[in-house]
């Protein structure tokens, strides 16, 4: 194996080494308590500091309002597509404005139609999920219960330059799964942020939900319990049992964020990342993303071969590089690098670096 090893997944994703050996140092016995994480009481006093902790750090990095609280659920991001609907919905025969920019939003149209009449008030799929439809020629419902928006498509690579605007009162959700903490975000403007967090925050398993106060506490009676915000809410995520262990990583996490400058800091690699490598892509034609340049996530990189009958060649030259991971999403084909916050630049390069040898530049 090479020395060094660089981690393209897009979730389960790369974590900060440091926070891997710190972990790896606590795990037997942390700070003193002689227990592991994993086996301590979520309502015993060392947990709870390790959670507050996180949700204070989490707070402070992406600047949460005081009338936000934030949540850490369970069952992923393709819960909250459920979960919300029954959160804020006031029925079936209530409307849910969605923008479909690939398949992560796709997804949460379906399922939010089991809950509610589904509005598509724009959609970019007949240019093969390329760019977020322009706003102005999105067709919203007054009075619709919320506007979904995916702002960061994980398997498209398309991503929101602009924070939508909502009819009216209307509350805007936010699906940030894949970019939430890569770059600040005004809190302020949406409803609900929520995301899962192993994409860009820490192990699967949890789910943060940001929601704003008075959105809380309107859940259809058929809402389960455990899944009600309010509930949740009321009990600081402890209305049953919360994904501890992952919760303590993704507090891990928030402190490695913090000593890196915070979300700005962290917005400023991650555009120079980026940069990098779309670069390689764009050098000639024999590598190609096929999203609209000021769409173009900075986090997830599709892209295709020129001649696709070189796939497995370059997935093995890449792995015996120590580049793991690439192969793209098997809806898509192609390839996919996920640069999120924990890839170092080191990591753009040296696939950069792959890429220009490998088509003989
Ligand atoms: C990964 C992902 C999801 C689904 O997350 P799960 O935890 O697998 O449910 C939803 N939305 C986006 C944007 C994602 O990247």
């Amino acid at each position: 194996m090479a020395t060094s090893i660089y981690n393209f997944s897009a979730g389960p994703a790369v974590l900060p080494k440091e926070v891997l050996q710190q972990a790896a140092a606590e795990m037997l016995d942390w700070q003193g308590s002689g227990m592991s994480v994993m086996e301590m009481s979520h309502r015993g006093p060392e947990f709870i500091s390790i959670y507050r902790a996180a949700e204070r750090d989490l707070r402070e990095l992406l600047a949460v309002p005081d009338n936000y609280r934030i949540l850490f659920m369970q069952g992923g991001g393709l819960s909250q597509n459920a979960v919300l609907p029954m959160n804020l919905c006031g029925g079936a025969d209530s409307t849910i404005d969605f923008v479909q920019t690939g398949s992560w939003s796709s997804k949460s149209i379906k399922e939010a139609a089991r809950y509610a009449r589904v509005n598509v008030a724009a959609s970019s799929q007949a240019t093969g999920f390329d760019r977020v439809p322009d706003q102005s020629e999105w067709k919203l419902t007054p009075g619709a219960s919320y506007l979904h928006v995916c702002t960061n498509e994980t398997i498209d690579g398309v991503e929101f330059n602009f924070v939508p605007t909502a009819q009216g009162a209307t509350p805007i959700v936010a699906d940030m799964s894949s970019h939430i903490l890569s770059r600040p975000v005004d809190v302020s403007k949406y409803g609900v942020i929520f995301g899962g967090a192993q994409k860009n925050i820490g192990p699967a398993g949890v789910t943060v939900v940001i929601v704003r106060d008075d959105l809380i506490g309107k859940a259809l009676p058929f809402c389960p319990s455990a899944f009600d915000f309010k509930n949740v809410a009321d009990n600081e995520s402890m209305y049953n049992t919360p994904p501890t262990y992952g919760i303590y990583i993704a507090g891990l996490v928030f402190q490695w964020l913090k000593k890196q400058g915070g979300v700005a800091a962290m917005e400023q690699r991650n555009i120079e990342k980026a940069g990098l490598l779309y670069a390689a892509l764009d050098a000639d034609d024999f590598y190609q993303n096929r999203v609209a340049k000021e769409y173009r996530s900075r986090m997830n990189i599709p892209f295709y071969l020129r001649d696709e009958s070189q796939n497995e060649a370059f997935l093995a030259g890449a792995k015996a590089r120590g580049l793991l991971q690439l192969k793209g999403h098997k809806s898509v084909g192609g390839m996919r690098a996920s640069i999120y916050n924990a890839m170092p630049i080191e990591g753009v390069q040296a696939l950069v670096d792959y890429l220009n040898e490998f088509a003989g530049r």
